[in-house]
């Protein structure tokens, strides 16, 4: 679809974007039928090196809980998203190269592959190309690296050590990995301290530009214990469900076949409705945790992080049931 920077600026500001919605809705009917799909995220540590000053699990956050994730319990949590039929497992951590070493990744992602046939996406953060080539080659399929805003000051504001000028890092790690055969994944937060509207139509044509095949955005949710928490600085961006959903929406009309998840951030924001917007709005994909309980709690990126636990009969039945309602179902990703 045609949409330019004036097309963009006009849904995310109207009074109403039920047309837009609609819009969207019928795009992913064309593109991807009523299935949703499910990945597994598991979530390896809360051990990050990396001070980003939104993030929970920033190193100088003293009151966070850190653990690690054995090699055997991650590959418990693969056999389990296997056996729940979930086709993909999603490996997330905070960032440390010295815990996920490239050679222990590429066993993972071997034995993963080897012992359950799946699909793996890799959400490592910021890594070499020599680290993402050696992962290719032991065959992940995806790599999910959101770049949490084009505005280069904005991102060099939030993540200390970022160059101001010159390439985004992260936009360009998400060039190179995608030069290396992977399916990348890209996207935004919304409603960080000083983000600009003008910023949000420049990340949704970027993801266009990138071509991405999934799109991970959500609300900022501001976590106390972090620089940015305590920041008074307004955005011109909410922090709201509508807008966030706005922001789905537009994807899916950018980018028609795209894998789009409702995320865990929109339903923390609004647990009762929050996940079922996401869908109304052409998110095709959901995203439960397999982290085994002990840890969950430790993988505090933001406060009140709410959990759809997979391994709980009760937590998909309703997941299922919400899919129903708008007339989805669980398809099987392969
Ligand atoms: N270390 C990895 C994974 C980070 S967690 C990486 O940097 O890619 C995954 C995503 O959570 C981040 O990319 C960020 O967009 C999101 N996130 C982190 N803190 C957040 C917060 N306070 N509110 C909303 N989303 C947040």
């Amino acid at each position: 679809m045609n949409l330019g920077r004036n097309d963009l600026r006009r849904w995310l500001t109207a009074p109403d974007a039920s047309a837009l919605f609609a819009e969207a809705r019928a795009v992913r009917a064309r593109t991807k039928g009523d299935g949703v799909f499910l990945r597994g995220l598991i979530e390896l540590s809360s051990v990050c090196d990396r001070d980003c000053l939104y993030c929970g699990m920033r190193h100088s956050n003293q009151s966070a809980r850190r653990y690690a994730l054995r090699d055997d319990e991650i590959l418990a949590c693969a056999r389990l998203a296997r056996d729940l039929r979930f086709g993909t497992v999603v490996l997330q951590a905070g960032e440390c190269p010295s815990l996920w070493t490239r050679d222990r990744v590429a066993a993972l992602v071997r034995r993963i592959k080897g012992e359950t046939g799946q699909r793996v996406t890799l959400s490592l953060g910021e890594r070499s190309e020599a680290d993402t080539a050696a992962w290719r080659e032991a065959g992940a399929d995806r790599y999910l690296l959101r770049f949490e805003t084009t505005d280069r000051a904005l991102f060099a504001h939030i993540h200390p050590g970022a160059p101001l000028t010159g390439a985004h890092p992260r936009l360009d790690q998400l060039r190179r990995m995608k030069a290396q055969g992977y399916e990348i994944g890209a996207g935004m937060m919304l409603g960080l301290p000083g983000q600009t509207l003008e910023s949000v139509v420049e990340d949704l044509l970027t993801l266009r530009d990138l071509a991405v095949d999934m799109v991970g955005l959500g609300p900022y949710l501001s976590h106390p214990q972090t620089p940015l928490g305590q920041e008074s600085t307004p955005s011109e961006v909410p922090v709201s469900a509508d807008f966030t959903c706005r922001c789905y929406a537009l994807a899916r009309l950018l980018l028609p076949a795209a894998n789009i998840p409702s995320t865990t951030a929109l339903s923390t924001l609004d647990p009762a409705h929050g996940r079922h917007m996401g869908f109304e709005a052409g998110a095709n994909v959901f995203m439960p945790n397999l982290t085994p309980a002990a840890y969950r709690d430790g993988y505090q990126i933001y406060p009140d992080k709410i959990c759809v636990v997979a391994p709980e009969a009760d937590a998909r039945s309703a997941l299922y049931a919400d899919l129903a309602a708008v007339g989805l179902r669980h398809a099987y990703d392969h």
